[in-house]
């Protein structure tokens, strides 16, 4: 279970076990009826409220507030250095720099899944349903060994094709199974 999941559970039960106990608590004290209303309203109402909203808005928040999904993936530059630095040069050779720029900060979402053991292309962005479009272009690099060439889109590097290259492949493979 990734952290972040297991941490809002842990916050959302704290704060359950908290709105019980808070509701629970002014039942019980209504209840017996040792304390007048006005007790109440004086010494105890808006700390209880305070506790009470803070409660529910913790638990709202757990249940609605999705983290972010686009943070996911794998830094390419951490998961592939040599394959980025290749990269870079080639985008520089093919004068592609707008396109080598966005090297740095390209994560890998996933790999291609395919059953070629060719193939080691991955996506550094989500894959789309059907095609990428009229607004997608290939960019084919040469580099010594296989063959690379970058999917874009808009201008935007969206996936990379490696072909025959397979101590890419096996890195992925690890990071992804
Ligand atoms: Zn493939």
């Amino acid at each position: 279970m990734p952290s972040a999941v297991r941490w809002r559970n842990v916050v959302r039960l704290i704060a359950t076990v908290m709105l019980v106990v808070s509701v629970g608590a002014c039942v019980l004290i209504l209840g017996v009826g040792d304390a007048s209303p006005r007790f109440l309203l004086t010494h105890i109402a808006l700390p209880w409220v305070i506790a009470t909203l803070c409660a529910i808005v913790v638990i709202l928040a757990t249940v609605f507030v999705r983290p972010q999904k686009a943070v996911g993936g794998v830094l390419l530059t951490a998961a592939l250095p040599d394959l980025t630095q290749e990269l870079y040069r080639l985008l520089e050779d093919a004068g592609e720099e707008q396109l080598g720029s966005q090297l740095q900060n390209l994560r890998i979402v996933d790999r291609c899944r395919c059953s070629d053991d060719f193939c080691s292309t991955f996506y550094v962005q989500p894959k789309p349903k059907g095609s990428y479009g009229p607004m997608h272009r290939n960019v084919p690099l040469t580099p010594e060994r296989g063959m690379l060439i970058l999917d874009v889109v808009e201008d935007k590097i969206v996936a990379v094709e490696v072909l025959y290259r397979n101590e890419v492949g096996k890195k992925l493979l690890d990071l992804m199974p």
